[in-house]
């Protein structure tokens, strides 16, 4: 389950962050709108800089951010903004890709305060919620009842069910669930005015009943869904597309075809005529019609099980004109990826063995999947497929009698079968995994959101693509085709670079003509992403001038002064929507980082392409139940959107290109409530689609913020942390006892500012180096190794923890290596680099680097115990120094299990397996995630004979100093609980963990026996 944390870290009295900036524009609006409600409104400068965004390629600044918590806030909010006409914006996760959650607005997050799941019906299949209730987390709470909401746009662990109705979303298995609409039962929504109503299903008789254009604001809306059903039905009902996926304008195909029982393209029975749900046409109005407060949907089966076949084609033209035979075969997805992104997984790790295994030509692949009622009946689905498309296969099922042929002729060269749960994910992981190689792009070009999600009645997709193609080359540009080919949505992300006239003109270009092939070929242009800041100006083309003035009449009735997020969808002709205003980076757009940089950022085209690299996904808003990984540790603490990669990012690039004050940056207030409470866990390196390296951008703001306002006496204590470490040492045992004395602590956390209740580490008078020495060092003689390691002596494991460098020692000698640890080596930098006292942290590389080279150039491996160590050597120094030695040392060292494994070394080891009998539970360590080689470690322990659950974990929350900081223990604390609560949730019993700060925190944990020992003391333990 996903876990609330108990309090909010910034109520701690010693926190010296609120999340707010202190500079407030509009103080009496926030005063007004405080007076009104009971919820908070924010409008400092950092607050309304962080809703400027969503994922689209649109930038404007709000007027304030609220954060209503009932129904009556919402009410009260705009019964306010009406009154005096100020636009307001309802907004859920704020991943939209093509613009609506972004305005000139009073923004309403709906994902701080009212979420939850009011009730659950398992026997109606029902789900209540509240508007901010994330989708996957929605799925979570149903799994015991084999329930789901079934739309499942991709981003569905990110995304409300607010943001999913106001989209009316869906996702890859549309072509068997439809879009959101279809599971709308009931809302509760707030008019324009401040009214609150409910819609859901009405006969055309309490329509009538309740219409009156003179009326109040609700019966005037009736007045006009009655007209609309009496005037625009026959025109609404030739004019929109026949598609099942269209998500552009309003959703009046529904309300006339619900009204008439007539079946919706894609053959949903709506039935009996003479009923609408009008909460159904609040589905992908985006936020400009009502904003719901509440929802009722409907639920579906999870499917018994799943088969998927990956068919092959020469090229994207072939596998287009397979589309629609294969649809005839009933599957529940049909997705598409072309060349350039097949090229693209070709080049990984991960996917190139799964590539290689497809014929040479491969240039386009179709994955299709099934849902089936047991394993036979999906491999029998795959037969069916296969004996019609790829006749040259030989499935592992037998087709049933009844399987379709088609008549046409099949391009198809081979195709894949997968049907366990690993294989599936196997095949699907590829079909996403080009995506985000997209997006990291650091250039000013981009591949950017605006005709991303078109529509086409499938069998003209080989036209549409040829054509579309064409639209590309004369617009001087190129894209790749991916995504859903069964409904016929195509993601087509041109790269454009919106920094230049040229650009725009690509942009505007591009859109027009698309939009003309669109239109004549019975299209939509949006069939997914919905019409926001891109999309809505071509709502006219599309459906024409007496539909267009429909909508704008429906505008009228439901929001007469046009406030709720106005120019999306519909617009007034006085204020035109075009798709060339309020991009985040247009010709005007100046950047200024207000310093020189000092880390190396060559390959992210200098520090300035990281700054702006993040494209306002909100991948770093998901829960660790649901999404997993590492990032963002401190959003999933506090939900607070400045406490997200996104919002630290969005505030870092408003605060260097002019949005916020100059030098804002490296101002205190910044530092303290955007870059601080970044624990540099490097989650976001890896886990963020786009690869942004906050700790990296962390580290060179701290940098220079010292360099201009010095730093604290605490700093400079934890970058020194080697150096106390060693007088702790040689004072042992009495550097133990001081900290114990009566006061010590109390003095030292009003004195330093270190938390009185985090234990300290001890210290050894003993060091790892002197047992080394003491028992004569290697014993195994370098002429008979099987290789020759050093094992360097990491400040934690030297003076605090040995035990763990004996057992690595005692394992690798197992292991036939020749093992030193050297006296000449200081510590890595790392504490220095965290801390961002990046000039001492080069000093001590360039000194490490120096004296590593030459010994690994002569064929000696460098072997770390602790992570941040190892990662220091494998990846910081790369950005400190920058030089062939530094990156030869990088590819010289090893974690000590990735030592192990890598070299398969383990397999020269004996290992006892009656000593082996804890079942582990394995957390890893988030800098050894980010440079994905946190895995090795489970295979070691599964091979020494130990049953391991390995934890889908994040960062433990102490990352280094950070949890020993007061004003930063209640944010440690509410990280750390996350991974308690996975621990009590494992099947496994002892804990084991590899990083030094982790096992401090895991220590702490309620019912915690020991501080876990590291992995390679579990390996030793297991040695015969
Ligand atoms: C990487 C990526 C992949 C995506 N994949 C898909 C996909 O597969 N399918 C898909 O459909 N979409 C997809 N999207 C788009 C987006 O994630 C979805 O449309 C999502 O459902 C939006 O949810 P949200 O909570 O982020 O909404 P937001 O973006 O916050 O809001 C969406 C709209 O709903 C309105 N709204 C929000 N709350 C309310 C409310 N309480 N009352 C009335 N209106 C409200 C907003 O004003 C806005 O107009 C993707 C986006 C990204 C970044
Ligand atoms: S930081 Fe990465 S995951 Fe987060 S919004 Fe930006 S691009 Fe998406
Ligand atoms: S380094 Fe960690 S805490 Fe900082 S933004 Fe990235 S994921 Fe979040």
């Amino acid at each position: 389950m996903s876990l609330e944390p108990s309090a909010d870290p910034a109520a701690d009295r010693r926190a010296n962050y609120d999340y707010r900036s202190d500079d407030v524009d509009r103080p009496a609006l926030v005063a007004d709108l405080e007076a009104v409600v009971d919820c908070e409104v924010r409008g400092d400068s950092y607050s309304r800089q962080l809703y400027a965004t969503d994922a689209s390629a649109y930038e404007l600044t709000p007027i304030a951010v609220a954060f209503p918590e009932s129904t009556a806030d919402v009410a009260g909010i705009l019964e306010y903004c009406e009154a005096r006409e100020i636009p307001v914006l309802p907004r859920g996760g704020g991943t939209s890709l093509a613009g609506q959650t972004v305005n000139r607005a009073v923004v309403l997050d709906f994902t701080r305060h009212m979420d939850g799941i009011r009730e659950i019906d398992p026997e109606g299949r029902t789900a209540t919620v509240r508007p901010g209730t994330i989708l996957g987390t929605l799925n979570e709470a149903l799994e015991p009842h084999d329930l789901k909401f079934a739309p499942d746009p991709a981003w569905g662990d990110k995304s409300a069910i607010g943001g999913a109705i106001g989209n009316n979303s869906t996702g890859a298995h549309s072509l068997q669930y439809g879009k959101t609409d279809a599971y709308i039962e009931g809302v509760e929504a707030v008019l324009a005015d401040g009214t609150v109503t409910r819609f859901g299903e009405s006969t055309r008789e309490e329509i009538g009943e309740r219409a009156d254009p003179d009326g109040d604001l609700e019966a005037r809306i009736y007045a006009e869904v009655q007209r609309i059903l009496e005037e625009d039905a026959d025109r609404i009902a030739d004019t929109y597309p026949d598609l099942k996926r269209n998500v552009s304008g309003y959703n009046l195909d529904r309300l006339v075809a619900e009204a008439r029982g007539d079946e919706l393209p894609g053959g949903e029975d709506t039935g009996e005529p003479g009923t609408v749900n009008l909460a159904r046409l609040l589905a992908g109005s985006e936020g400009t019609l009502a904003i719901i407060t509440e929802a009722t949907v409907s639920l579906e089966p999870v499917p018994e099980t799943k088969a998927v076949s990956l068919l092959c084609y020469r090229d994207l033209h072939e596998a287009m004109e397979d589309v629609e035979p294969i649809l005839a075969h009933d599957p529940a997805a049909v997705e598409v990826l072309d060349d350039v992104l097949l090229d693209l997984a070709r080049d990984t790790a991960e996917f190139g063995p799964v590539t290689e295994t497809l014929p040479e030509e491969t240039n386009a692949v179709l994955l299709v999947e099934f849902y089936a009622a047991d394993a036979d009946h999906g491999k029998a689905q795959v037969a069916g497929l296969l004996a019609d498309r790829v006749p040259s296969a030989t499935p592992a099922g037998e087709p049933a009698d009844d399987a379709p042929r088609s008549d046409t002729e099949t391009p198809a060269l081979a195709a894949l079968e997968a049907y366990d749960a690993p294989e599936r994910a196997k095949l699907w992981k590829l079909r996403k995994s080009g995506l985000p190689i997209l997006l990291s792009r650091t250039t000013d070009a981009k591949h950017i959101s605006f005709i991303e999600d078109t529509a086409i009645p499938p069998a003209k997709l080989p036209e549409f693509v040829e054509r579309f193609e064409a639209i590309l080359e004369a617009h001087d540009t190129y894209a790749s085709f991916y995504a859903h080919a069964g409904p016929g949505v195509l993601h087509v992300r041109p790269l454009v670079n919106t920094k230049t006239e040229i650009g725009l003109e690509q942009l505007h270009g591009i859109a027009d003509d698309v939009t003309d092939l669109v239109v004549e070929l019975g299209g939509s242009v949006s069939g997914e992403h919905g019409d926001g800041r891109a999309r809505t100006q071509w709502n006219r083309k599309r459906y024409g001038d007496d539909l267009w003035e429909t909508f704008q009449d429906l505008k009228t009735a439901f929001d007469p002064d046009w406030i709720l997020n106005p120019g999306q969808v519909v617009f007034r002709e006085a204020e035109p929507t075009d798709l060339r205003e309020n991009l985040r980076f247009d010709p005007d757009y100046e950047f200024d980082a207000g310093f020189e940089p000092t880390l190396e950022w060559d390959t992210d085209n200098g520090m300035q392409g990281m700054v702006e690299l993040c494209h306002g996904c909100g991948g770093c808003r998901g829960e660790q139940s649901t999404t997993g990984g590492v990032m963002c540790p401190t959003y999933r603490a506090s939900h607070e959107e400045i406490t997200a990669t996104r919002g630290r990012a969005n505030a870092l690039r408003g605060a260097m290109s002019g949005d916020l004050d100059p030098d804002e940056a490296v101002s205190d207030e910044f530092v303290e409530e955007v870059m601080d409470l970044c624990i540099g866990c490097k989650g976001c390196a890896i886990d963020c689609p786009s690869e942004v390296d906050m700790a990296k951008l962390k580290a060179e703001v701290t940098h220079e913020y010292h360099e201009r306002n010095g730093a604290t006496l605490r700093d400079r204590l934890f970058a020194n942390v080697a150096t106390l470490s060693k007088w702790g040492s040689r004072l042992a045992p009495l550097s133990n006892v001081l900290p114990k004395l009566p006061g010590a602590r109390t003095a030292l956390e009003a004195v330093v500012g270190i938390d009185s209740d985090r234990p300290l580490p001890t210290f050894r008078a003993k060091t790892f180096r002197d047992w080394f020495h003491e028992r004569g060092g290697a014993r195994i003689d370098e002429r008979n190794a099987t290789r020759k390691a050093i094992l360097y002596p990491d400040t934690y494991t030297n003076y605090s923890h040995p035990e763990a460098g004996k057992a690595a020692v005692r394992v690798l000698e197992a292991a036939g290596v020749h093992v030193a640890v050297p006296d000449d080596l200081g510590d890595t930098g790392r504490p220095a680099f965290s801390k961002g006292f990046l000039e001492k942290a080069r000093e001590t590389a360039r000194e490490n680097v120096t004296a590593l080279a030459p010994r690994v150039a002569d064929g000696w491996d460098v072997v770390v115990i602790e992570p941040s160590d190892a990662v220091m050597f494998q990846s910081d120094y790369l950005d400190l120094l920058g030089s062939d030695a530094a990156e030869r040392l990088a590819g010289s060292t090893y974690g000590v299990c990735e030592y192990l494994d890598t070299f398969r070394l383990d397999e020269g080891i004996a290992f006892d397996e009656r000593a082996a009998t804890d079942d582990l539970v394995y957390h890893g360590h988030c800098h050894q995630q980010s440079v994905a080689k946190d895995h090795h470690a489970v295979g070691i322990l599964r091979r020494a004979g130990y049953a391991v659950d390995p934890l889908d974990s994040g960062c433990c929350g102490m990352a280094g100093s950070f949890g020993y900081e007061s004003e930063h223990a209640s944010m440690s604390d509410a990280i750390a609980e996350i991974l308690y609560e996975q621990v009590e949730d494992s099947p496994g019993g002892r804990v084991v963990a590899p990083g030094a700060s982790c096992r401090t925190q895991l220590e702490n944990r309620p019912d915690a026996t020991e501080e876990p020992p590291t992995p390679i003391e579990v390996v030793a333990d297991a040695l015969e």
